[in-house]
């Protein structure tokens, strides 16, 4: 699931995010690539056991068991989903970021199993891939300098910069406090200075009594970044002052920027334009040398929260600055495949079935032995859940409709994956007749785990939905019918509102096919302790829970692509939540 899905707050979010995350094992690469490479062959012992005669023998031997109320459900079993998140949520994957090659790597995993079942390919040019575009941008470092008063210092060693090529020549400098504007607490470190063609100085860190909560609404209207404003006024770059947390995360900041790369898609590309450079304590201290206040005494006042006033620098001061930046363009893939429906009419509607197979990543500068977010739940339980559907669809009867098999990429970095394929959907859009999301399903309330947040998660025999009859009511008693008549699960519904505060709505992928009129169900565990964490690891899935879980969801997918009817959207997503 997606961290925060605010636009106007990712860079935020993000950025706070990636600090959270720091440094170094030397070891690392060797020993994962050994790994990988074990991992690998593995696959194809797989692969090779899935298409040999024996195993299509036992699958056709379970497809001609009785045909259960809502297909075969039995075909999904606690082992088979285990199986499964053993491979997607192994170390060896890398925590599957986008784009990597632990994604790649699990892409493949997924497509196999789908070529092994039999499922149509649904991507491009007749495979399981759908290539979604991405650019990457990495700092360019031989072209990238910056001299403050006449003195150069190095890249990667006294600064950091943002991901925006830029040219400063002989800008004047103003310093402005901790930078940030928030009306609602009369927060306005701009007043009295102009920072129109100046490199703006400042003190990064949120002013005394402010917290991220107190930023509501979009950016530009109650409050605004140091660098939002800047760039609104005319400032030619922005300059902060090195905080602890800067400081502890700065070779992983300067592996993201300059090895590792950024990466963009679509129109998601940062709205700032202008750079934001990170610098040294050695090389700030040179700036403020001969001010009336030097670079330690603002940065301990700005720390402490005392009120620091804003100022211009001596005229003398300058700020050169060239920021160089690589692009180049690349791709990620979304997964798809289609199970046939039976009937020759119906079977050119499709009820979806989707969740994101990607997570954050790896960062070999964490702090920790762990440097590998597995995301076993998030969204490796989704992962493996679509494919046991699969893998039980394919095995079992044929339902009326259509079964469409999505895995998204990109989901945590913005809804990437699913935006892409719901703008360019590989069956026509409107031929998707609902859209069942799953995006953690594997944590469950453990008895005597007293963990506080792990108090939010569902009960045993519990699960969230979101969406249900938010569109359509007729999906709403379709799903509740299925469920009664089933395994009686306890379906709650205490976050299914976009006015939600968690705003769960909209941080999952089936919120772009919601975007686009199909109706949807989105089924979670919610939050817990391991929540975008090195934690969120197998041995924590509760596979028992999951696999009545994953019951549920096939039965309700059964339902639906066998009905006469597709399910009424009597109440269309308001245009507010839509541009939300
Ligand atoms: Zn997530």
């Amino acid at each position: 699931m997606l961290l925060r899905v605010r636009s106007s707050l990712q860079f935020f979010s993000f950025k706070d995010w990636n600090h959270e995350r720091t440094r170094n094992d030397t070891k690392y690469d060797h020993r994962h690539a050994l790994n990988l490479m074990k991992q690998f062959f593995s696959l194809l012992l797989i692969v090779f056991v899935l298409s040999s005669p024996l195993a299509a023998q036992k699958r056709n031997g379970s497809a001609a068991a009785a045909a259960p109320k809502y297909g075969n459900t039995d075909g999904v079993t606690a082992a088979q989903l285990k199986d499964h998140l053993t491979f997607i949520a192994s170390d060896e994957l890398e925590g599957r970021d986008t784009p990597s090659r632990g994604l790649d790597i699990a892409a493949m995993y997924i497509a196999q199993h789908l070529k092994g079942l039999g499922l149509t390919p649904a991507g491009d040019e007749g495979t399981y891939f759908q290539k979604v575009p991405l650019r990457r941008a990495k700092v360019d470092i031989e072209n990238t300098r910056l001299n403050l008063n006449g003195q150069t210092f190095a890249y990667g060693q006294d600064f950091l910069t943002s991901l925006v090529n830029a040219n400063v020549s002989g800008a004047a400098v103003v310093f402005a406090g901790n930078g940030w504007v928030i009306k609602s607490k009369n927060v306005n470190p701009y007043q009295g200075i102009d920072v129109k063609d100046k490199v703006v100085v400042v003190v990064n860190n949120l002013p005394k009594g402010v917290t991220g909560a107190d930023l509501k609404g979009p950016i530009g209207g109650d409050w605004m970044s140091p660098a939002y404003y800047a760039q609104t006024n005319g400032a030619k770059a922005v300059i902060n002052f090195a905080t602890f947390s800067t400081l502890v995360n700065w070779e992983g900041t300067r592996w993201n920027q300059s090895d590792k790369g950024g990466v963009e898609f679509g129109e998601n590309a940062s709205t700032i334009k202008i750079p934001v450079i990170t610098v040294s304590p050695r090389a700030i201290a040179s700036l403020f040398q001969g001010e009336k206040f030097s670079a330690a005494n603002l940065f301990n006042k700005s720390m402490a929260g005392d009120p620091i006033e804003s100022f211009d620098l001596k005229p003398t001061k300058r700020v050169n600055a060239t920021v160089a930046v690589k692009t180049e363009n690349i791709h990620t893939q979304n997964v798809v495949g289609i199970l046939e429906g039976s009937d020759p009419v119906l079977k050119n509607e499709y009820v979806a079935v989707g969740a994101h197979y990607d997570h954050v990543g790896m960062n070999p500068f964490a702090a920790g032995e762990d440097k590998i977010w597995n995301g076993a739940d998030d969204d490796g339980s989704g992962t493996v859940a679509v494919l046991s559907i699969a893998e039980a669809m394919a095995k079992g009867a044929r339902p009326k409709r259509s079964m469409l098999f999505i895995w998204h990429a990109g989901e945590e970095k913005g809804l990437w994956g699913s935006e892409y394929f719901a703008d360019h959907p590989t069956v026509p859009i409107t031929s998707i007749i609902t859209e069942l999301n799953i995006d953690m399903i594997g944590r469950y309330q453990n008895p005597g785990d007293e963990n506080v947040q792990n108090k939010q998660l569902p009960k045993q025999g519990e699960i969230f939905l979101i969406g249900s009859r938010m569109m359509s009511t007729e999906l709403g008693e379709l799903s509740d019918g299925v469920n009664k008549n089933f395994l009686n699960l306890s379906f709650n519904f205490k976050y299914d509102d976009p006015n939600d505060p968690e705003q769960f709505f909209y941080r999952s992928d089936h919120f772009n096919y919601a975007k686009k009129g199909v109706p949807i169900i989105f089924y979670m565990d919610g939050s817990h302790a391991d929540y975008h964490q090195v934690t969120d690891s197998i041995e924590k899935i509760n596979f028992e829970s999951m696999e009545k879980v994953t019951r549920t969801i096939l039965a309700t997918g059964w339902e639906l692509a066998n009905r006469p009817t597709r399910p009424k959207v009597d109440k269309p997503l308001p245009a507010s939540v839509i541009s939300n």
